[in-house]
């Protein structure tokens, strides 16, 4: 397992390859980046900034979408996955905020998972984005990553990455490695083919190691 210096000094190399990581999701406020991140599950974030601008223009607060026909927005988002269950959900989500929060969108991990269709991951996503709070959001890429990093156990749920990154990290770099994990998994870790040759990690990487060892 990696040191909590060594899972540092990782974030640290992937932030040379990727200064900028950050969400690739397009929204111009809270509540559309909101919207965004819930199409977001299991799509991807290109095929959401496609059809969003639309969605956004015709609905372009809370209580204009807390109004809408359902069957409306699942046109609008039609060309996504599960745009059945999502549009219920992007409903039901501006209902919550008009009745529970004033039609703002809420910045507690707590609040936000009350709405529908948050779950934690979208919540802390919204939190770091919106909001500047510190977390760090657990999805397939730094699920992937962080377990063949060895910076968490290999039978670690999503919680226990979130909690064991969050330990190990200094709390002002949670949402920078956050971005930068996403983004070495999507360009550099790959789930079917990593560049192990190539990573600036493989030094520090048992997986790499014996990857580059067995081709
Ligand atoms: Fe991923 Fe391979 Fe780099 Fe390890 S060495 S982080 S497995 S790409």
């Amino acid at each position: 397992m990696l040191s909590d210096e060594e899972c540092l000094k990782a974030i640290e190399i992937m932030g040379e390859s990727f200064p900028n990581a950050h969400s690739s999701l397009v929204a111009d406020t809270d509540f559309h980046f909101l919207l965004a991140v819930i199409m977001s599950a299991q799509t991807t974030d290109k095929a959401v900034n496609i059809l969003s601008p639309k969605l956004f223009e015709t609905y372009r607060t809370p209580y204009d979408l807390a109004e809408a026909n359902v069957a409306d927005v699942m046109t609008l988002i039609k060309t996504i996955g599960l745009y059945r269950n999502k549009a219920k959900y992007l409903v039901a989500c501006a209902q919550k905020i008009v009745s529970d929060f004033n039609g703002i969108v809420p910045q507690s991990r707590k609040e936000l998972m009350s709405l529908p269709g948050v779950g934690r991951k979208t919540a802390d996503v919204v939190m770091a984005e919106c909001f500047g709070i510190p977390a760090i959001a657990v999805d397939t890429h730094v699920t992937r990553v962080s377990k063949r990093l060895r910076m968490v156990a290999q039978d670690a749920d999503v919680l226990k990455i979130e909690r064991t990154l969050m330990k190990k990290l200094p709390e002002s770099i949670w949402i920078a490695a956050h971005f930068r994990m996403i983004y070495w998994g999507r360009y550099q870790c790959m789930a079917r083919s990593p560049k192990c040759e190539s990573c600036p990690l493989l030094k520090m990487c048992a997986e790499g190691k014996r990857r580059v060892r067995e081709s």
